[in-house]
C-alpha cells in the first residue's frame, strides 16, 4: 500500500482521534522503525521527535525487547490471570514495585492508559466504601487535563472536544483550574514561578461539597496532551498537603511522565511528591505491546484486606498481565536499569532545553516550555482557525523527515530518551527552518 492508494483501499479504517470527515488527504503511512528513525512506505527516513506517541523511550526495535517478546510468544502466548497467573506477571509486578523504590507495593495490570485511569478511579471509590466511608464519591480533575477516553477518564478530563458528544458522563465530578498562564510564565525553563497557589482551589471545592463527599483528585504531574503544562513551583506539594488534610486520595496520571520522561523513573521522583496511586502505560513496555499498570500504596490495598466491610475490588481485564506485555516490560526495565538510560537522558537534558529555547524569536512563536525531555512550542493561532498553523508545521515536518506532534497550536516534542545531541540538532534544526517559512 502506498500513500497514493485509492481511497477505497484505505476507507475501512476509522482512524482514531482524526476528524475523518475533513480528512481528505492520503494518510501518512509508516512502514518500519529502528532506533530513533521511522521509514515511511516510500523508504523515506523520518526522525522520531515524539517517541511514537510518548511511548518509545528506548528507541524502536530495541533488540533485547524484540527477542524477549519473540521468546515469550513461542513459549506462552496467553495465560489467564484471574485467580491464577504466570511467572512473568508476578516477576514484573515485583520489579515495578522495586523500580518505584518500594514506595508502591501493589501493581494492577491494565492494557492502556485509559484503562489505568478508570481502574484507579474505581479503586478510589471502592477504597472509601471498604472503609465504611461510602459518601466519598466525588472525583476531581482539572481543566485541560487528559486522562484517556474511558468514561471515567473523559469525565475527570478537561477537554471539551473529548466530552461534549457523549452525554452526561460521570456525575459528581469537579474540575480545578489549569495552571497555564502565558502572561506570567512564558518561556519558562522547568517549573514556572507563578501559579503554586492554584492548588488552593481544592479548598474551594472542599468548602462547596465537604471533604466527606470527595473521593479523589487526579492530575497529570505534567499535562502532555493539552500542550505541555508544567506544574508551578509548590503546586503539587500543596495539592498533596490538602489531599492528606481532607482524607482525599491523590492520583498522579503518569501515563506520559512515567518511565524516564523527566529523567527520573517517575514524575513523583522528580517533584518529590508521593501520590496514593499512579497510573502508567506507554513506556512500561516501550510501546511494543499494549500494557498499563496502576501502582498502589499499601494502605489502599489494606483497606480491602482489613476492614470489616469485606469489600473486594471486582475488576480486571482478559489481557491483564498478558505474557507478551510482561516480557516486553521486563526487558524494558532491564534496559532502564542496566544501560544507563536515565543517566544518558540527564546528560542531554540541558542541551535539549537550550536547543528548544533557541527557537525563541522565530515567527509566530509565543511560548516555549521545557522540562526533562519534553518541550512545548506554542504558536500564535491563525484567526478563526485554531490549530491550523501548528498542523501546517506538522505536515511540513513530515515532508522534511521529522515527526512532531501538535495539539491545538502547540507543537509537543518528546524524543526517545536515547536521542544523541546530533538527533537534537537534526530535529530542532529542521523545525527552525519550518517555523521560518510558516504563513
Ligand atoms: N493519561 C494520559 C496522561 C495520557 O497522556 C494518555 C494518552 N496520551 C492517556 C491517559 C490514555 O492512554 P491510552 O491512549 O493508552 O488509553
Amino acid at each position: 500500500m502506498t500513500p497514493n492508494s485509492s481511497p477505497a483501499d484505505l476507507s475501512a479504517f476509522w482512524m482514531p482521534f482524526t476528524a475523518n470527515r475533513d480528512f481528505k488527504e492520503a494518510p501518512r503511512l509508516l512502514a518500519s522503525a529502528s532506533g530513533v528513525y521511522y521509514k515511511d512506505v516510500n523508504g523515506r527516513q523520518i526522525l522520531d521527535g515524539t517517541a511514537g506517541l510518548w511511548c518509545v523511550p528506548l528507541g524502536h526495535a530495541q533488540p533485547k525487547i524484540v527477542k524477549a517478546v519473540q521468546d515469550m510468544v513461542a513459549k506462552l502466548d496467553f495465560a489467564p490471570t484471574f485467580q491464577m497467573g504466570h511467572p512473568a506477571a508476578f516477576e514484573l509486578a515485583e520489579r515495578l514495585k522495586q523500580y518505584t523504590n518500594n514506595r508502591f507495593s501493589k501493581v494492577f495490570y491494565t492494557n492502556s492508559g485509559s484503562e489505568s485511569v478508570d481502574t484507579a478511579l474505581k479503586m478510589a471509590l471502592a477504597y472509601h466504601r471498604a472503609r465504611g466511608d461510602g459518601t466519598r464519591t466525588r472525583l476531581i480533575g482539572r481543566e485541560r487535563g487528559y486522562h484517556g477516553v474511558g468514561f471515567g477518564g473523559i469525565s475527570v478530563g478537561g477537554i471539551s472536544g473529548n466530552r461534549k458528544t457523549f452525554g452526561s458522563l460521570l456525575t459528581g465530578v469537579d474540575h480545578m483550574p489549569h495552571t497555564h498562564n502565558l502572561e506570567k510564565n512564558a518561556y519558562t525553563k522547568g517549573q514556572p514561578e507563578w501559579g503554586g497557589h492554584l492548588a488552593d482551589e481544592l479548598e474551594r471545592i472542599v468548602a462547596l461539597h465537604d471533604a466527606s463527599n470527595i473521593a479523589a483528585v487526579i492530575v497529570e504531574p505534567v499535562a502532555g496532551s493539552t500542550g505541555i503544562l508544567v506544574p508551578p513551583k509548590g503546586y503539587l506539594k500543596r495539592l498533596r498537603e490538602l489531599c492528606t488534610k481532607h482524607g482525599i486520595l491523590l492520583i498522579f496520571d503518569e501515563v506520559i511522565t512515567g518511565f524516564g520522561r523527566l529523567t527520573t523513573p517517575f514524575a513523583f521522583d522528580y517533584f518529590d511528591v508521593e501520590p496514593d496511586m499512579v497510573t502508567t502505560a506507554k513506556g512500561l513496555t516501550n510501546g511494543v505491546v499494549p500494557m498499563g499498570a496502576v501502582f498502589v500504596k499499601q494502605h489502599i490495598y489494606d483497606a480491602f484486606m482489613d476492614w470489616p466491610t469485606g469489600i473486594e475490588l471486582f475488576h480486571g481485564y482478559t489481557y491483564s498481565g498478558h505474557p507478551l506485555a510482561c516480557a516486553a516490560g521486563l526487558a524494558s526495565l532491564d534496559i532502564f536499569e542496566n544501560d544507563g538510560i536515565l543517566e544518558h537522558a540527564k546528560g542531554i537534558a540541558g542541551y535539549w532545553e537550550d536547543a528548544v529555547h533557541s527557537l525563541k524569536g522565530l515567527p509566530h512563536v509565543v511560548d516555549i516550555r521545557t522540562i526533562g525531555l519534553i518541550a512545548g512550542i506554542e504558536l500564535a493561532s491563525i484567526a478563526g482557525k485554531p490549530g491550523a498553523r501548528a498542523f501546517d508545521a506538522f505536515k511540513q515536518a513530515f515532508n522534511d523527515g521529522i515527526l512532531i506532534r501538535t495539539t491545538g497550536d502547540i507543537i509537543a516534542l518528546s524524543p526517545p530518551l536515547v536521542f544523541e545531541k546530533s538527533h537534537i540538532d537534526e530535529l530542532i534544526g529542521k523545525l527552525s527552518g519550518i517555523l521560518q517559512t510558516l504563513d
